[in-house]
């Protein structure tokens, strides 16, 4: 893995033409905003820094598509020196073939200078497209890559590719997936995660990172979309009701607008265990954060105070009540090991606390 920045942020580029994506996909992943609101959203038009505070920083610099970012004149080090990864957006509602002339001078460009940059593509719009047609596409582009790619001699070039929409569950699961890969403890992480599956027969278990409803690792167990998909929409449903309830700490404080202290320090931490359909689901908070950075939209979402990694096990119904307590037990001790993991989450909790 190559989370490599000198501050030690993993950091994340995302780039493509106007009006391919790439404000809506950091509206929504980042931001909370609803999907079909992005219509209204300005086009990216310079340079964007965000950072995103979380138990890790990664950053996304949204590209406006028209800058030629291999002009001379323009700083290439010091924006590729300390990216982990690439994301490229293709609009496969639209023309696409300019798009992957682009996306290939980048990667040629960048193939020297910086050949540990992971190159990741999202087919982004498939929500629009047939069945037959988003596979056409998609395999179309993946060619049209590769094939130009080893004709400059680049054979097996390190891209990845994924269909990506907005308005379904695909763009988290593709963000996920390109996170995962510049976290050097994963494979530490889904070791813990397969052994807490194991002792407690739990079925799949996600570490989530509460606010992007990006998970950072799960057991290696297969993965299929449903899982991810009740897991986030459990994720909602604990959102909404602590929103209700005030729960778990700290609330906004009222009309400026203006965040609450972070953490309650006495507060537990959030455990629930509920079913939803044959599946018995649960869900507790590992740690929290500090207080969010600044949001530069000012956004809602980016100044509540709970902000949090959670541990969600999904698993079947067999006697869940006696297997609560083994659960919390074993999640415990799973809790134990994930700080020795990060001792950067740890202290962002005892901030947190201190705060
Ligand atoms: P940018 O110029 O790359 O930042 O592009 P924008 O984020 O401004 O998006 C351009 C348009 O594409 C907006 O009208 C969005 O609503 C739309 N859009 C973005 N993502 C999706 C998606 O996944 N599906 C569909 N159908 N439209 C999208």
């Amino acid at each position: 893995p190559n989370s490599k920045a000198g501050d030690g942020k993993p950091r994340l580029l995302l780039m493509g033409q106007r009006r391919s994506g790439k404000s809506s996909i950091s509206s929504v992943v980042f931001h909370k905003l609803p999907p079909s609101e992005t219509l209204y959203l300005e086009t990216t038009t310079r340079i964007k820094k965000e950072s995103m505070h979380s138990f890790m920083d990664f950053q996304v610099w949204d590209f406006p598509g028209h800058l030629d970012y291999f002009d001379p004149a323009f700083d290439v080090d010091n924006i590729f020196e300390e990216i982990g990864a690439l994301i490229w957006v293709i609009d496969a509602q639209d023309e696409y073939l300019e798009a992957i002339m682009r996306l290939n001078t980048t990667i040629l460009n960048l193939q020297h200078s910086y050949p540990n940059i992971n190159v990741e593509v999202f087919v982004h719009k498939v929500d629009g497209l047939s069945e037959d047609y988003k596979g056409d596409t998609f395999r179309d582009i993946i060619q049209r890559v590769q094939d130009e790619l080893s004709d400059h001699g680049y054979e097996n070039a390190p891209v990845s590719f994924y269909q990506t929409s907005i308005y379904d569950h695909s763009i988290f699961e593709a963000f996920s997936k390109v996170i995962q890969k510049l976290i050097p403890q994963l494979p530490t992480l889904e070791a813990l995660l397969n052994s807490l599956c194991s002792t407690c027969h739990i079925e799949k278990a996600y570490l989530f990172d509460i606010m992007s409803k990006i998970y950072i690792a799960t057991d290696t167990s297969p993965t299929d979309i449903g899982s991810y998909e009740i897991c986030s929409d459990y994720i909602d449903v604990v959102i909404d009701v602590s929103e209700i309830y005030g729960w778990p700490r700290g609330e906004q404080n009222g009309d400026d607008g203006s965040p609450a202290e972070t953490g309650n320090n006495d507060a537990e931490s959030l455990i629930t265990m509920e079913r939803k359909g044959n599946n018995y689901l649960y869900l507790r908070e590992i740690n929290k954060y500090v207080n969010p950075r600044e949001c530069p939209r000012e956004c809602k979402w980016c100044q509540r105070p709970d902000r949090y990694l959670a541990l969600i096990c999904l698993m079947g119904d067999d006697s869940p009540a006696e297997k609560k307590a083994v659960i919390d037990y074993n999640v415990g001790v799973f809790q134990a090991a994930l700080k020795q993991v990060f001792p950067r989450a740890e202290r962002d909790a005892v901030e947190a606390q201190t705060a």
